[in-house]
């Protein structure tokens, strides 16, 4: 009885923990509105202190539901550990926590999660997440009988609620207008907008059939061209490449000297679908573009089913974290944990290794289907940060001193631009030996080579690191991507679409909507699903193709 005594109403430690995570655990939320000047007067201050008291009752509402004996502690030891999770990384990229970025952060594999880890990280989790929850784990709790504990949490989370209500209606004008003013703030919200995002991920099925896959481009096939071989292209699916960081697009560095002896056409002018790997290479496969992909209703069969329909074998190569259900109904194999001596070491590959046996992997496809023709997509590691520093082998590091700490902030920011620049110069001598090697299948195919990058990336721009900010207030640079296309000489015969054609329309604004349509044009498949308006090379098509 006498240890009774000191046992504490369950109130008191959600009550605590959630005033502890509405101030401590959102640090980076104060201090981007203090940045913004909104406690510049004494209203500011009031307005900060009425929202910090929203977030605690938000927090002590949800988590008195969940205030039984054999659920309270850890439901409280799981929200102080994702928030501190949450804080680092606003803190340290200074990224929104959204959809997207959940659905990024569920799909990261155990070599990206290691480019992550850094002293900041441990010093954050240990500060924010591990200390409070030891103080909760060995906190004494007077649960009572559950009859009175279900009145307790109802009783509790009602009174959270009304106090939410009431602290709106005082402070709705500068609520109001502070959220309308300043949209990211709501993504700061720790960790109300991770548990909002995993909501709005978890009710997708609801939302949209995952059974029913929509098929796509029933009359799909490819147009016979008088005295032509099969084409060979290669699609070369980029990952976080800057467009303004390529020399071939006017960066006063030569990041890009190998393709530019090529003589590759390059769009500057190229919109990304999203600002996120996995928002944005579904996008771009899907062929629906950007605005009716996010309102789909039915997961739909994409631009490498249509080009199988059409007859060609395809094979999707990955050297990075999988293809984000692009390459669902597709010959594949992952390149990213092969042994290799110099291309291969610490569980990953440098994209080279891609090149490695392609000759035997082609030849392994179906012989009727190569007679039409062969679709390769390589999924690159390409310019994948923080860590851009283990992009490049040492012999293209062109560019020194070079950031190797996953703290961006913690490097100058020359030193983050080398090593980003030196990864994508590694990229243009990857392009230039897939080029290089599309030139020794001469006698058996038309080849063409395609890049292009999933989206671009922050640099410390404006104090942003990495990508994934929600599309609407995302800056340019994580949306502006290259857009590269090589085309052998009997490719432009076949085609009709010949360098000096595309040269004269590399600077009209394109977005990824046009890679479905323009892939298919390059290929002369004919369906319905294909538009020409969406297709960049059209206007130096010829049209002098047969059907078959
Ligand atoms: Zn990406």
């Amino acid at each position: 009885m006498r240890a009774r005594t000191a046992l504490l109403h369950p109130g008191w430690v959600i009550l605590a923990v959630s005033a502890w995570l509405a101030s401590a655990a959102n640090l980076p939320l104060w201090l981007v509105m203090r940045d913004l000047g909104l406690f510049g007067q004494m209203g500011g201050w009031l307005f900060a202190l009425a929202f910090a008291l929203m977030i605690t009752a938000c927090l002590a509402g949800i988590v008195s539901l969940l205030a039984w004996r054999w659920t309270l502690k850890p439901v409280l030891a799981l929200l102080l550990l994702a928030s501190a999770f949450g804080a680092h990384f606003m803190l340290a990229y200074h990224v929104l926590i959204d959809t997207s970025m959940i659905n990024n952060a569920l799909q990261t594999n155990t070599s990206e999660v290691r480019d992550l880890l850094s002293l900041r990280l441990a010093a954050t989790l240990l500060l924010l997440g591990a200390l409070p929850c030891t103080v909760v784990w060995r906190w004494p709790v007077d649960f009572g009988r559950w009859p009175r504990r279900s009145v307790h949490n109802l009783l509790q989370a009602v009174a959270a609620l009304l106090a939410l209500v009431l602290l709106v209606l005082v402070s709705f004008s500068p609520l109001a207008s502070t959220m309308r003013n300043h949209k990211e703030l709501r993504y700061l919200v720790n960790p109300l907008n991770a548990m909002y995002a995993l909501g709005h991920l978890a009710s997708q099925p609801l939302r949209r059939s995952s059974i029913a896959l929509q098929p796509m481009g029933l009359d799909a096939r490819a147009a016979l061209v008088p005295g032509g071989r099969p084409p060979l292209l290669i699609l070369v699916l980029g990952e976080t490449g800057r467009s303004g960081n390529f020399g071939l697009n006017g960066y006063g560095r030569d990041t890009t000297p190998e393709l530019m002896r090529q003589g590759v056409s390059s769009f500057r002018n190229v919109m990304a679908c999203g600002t996120s790997t996995a928002a944005s290479v579904p996008c771009m496969f899907s062929g629906l573009g950007r605005t009716a992909y996010e309102a789909r209703k039915n997961n739909a069969e994409g631009l490498l089913d249509v080009i199988q329909r059409a007859g060609m074998a395809v094979l999707w190569v990955d050297n990075q974290s999988g293809c984000k259900g692009a390459c669902d109904r597709v010959a594949s194999v992952n390149t990213s944990n092969l042994s290799h001596p110099t291309l291969c070491s610490g569980g990953e590959c440098y994209d080279g290794i891609m090149l490695e046996g392609l000759d035997q992997r082609i030849a392994a496809l179906p012989a009727e289907r190569r007679a039409r023709g062969v679709v390769v997509v390589f999924h690159q590691m390409g310019s994948h940060g923080p860590a851009y520093y283990l992009r490049s082998p040492q012999a293209f590091k062109r560019f020194a001193p070079e950031c190797t700490d996953n703290d961006l902030q913690n490097c100058d920011n020359a030193s983050l631009v080398n090593a980003y620049d030196n990864s994508i110069a590694y990229t243009d001598h990857f392009l230039s030996s897939t080029i290089n090697w599309l030139k020794t299948q001469q006698s058996a195919y038309d080849t063409a080579m395609l890049y292009v990058a999933d989206h671009g990336e922050s640099l410390g721009e404006k104090n942003l690191y990495l990508h994934g900010m929600p599309y609407l207030i995302a800056p340019d640079v994580q949306k502006r991507v290259p857009w590269i296309t090589w085309l052998s000489r009997s490719y432009e015969v076949r085609t009709g679409a010949t360098s000096s054609c595309l040269a004269d329309t590399v600077d009209r604004p394109v977005t990824h909507d046009y890679y479905f349509h323009s892939v298919l044009g390059l290929l002369a498949i004919q369906s319905s699903v294909y538009r020409q308006e969406l297709d960049v090379y059209s206007r130096c098509l010829s049209k002098g193709v047969e059907s078959s």
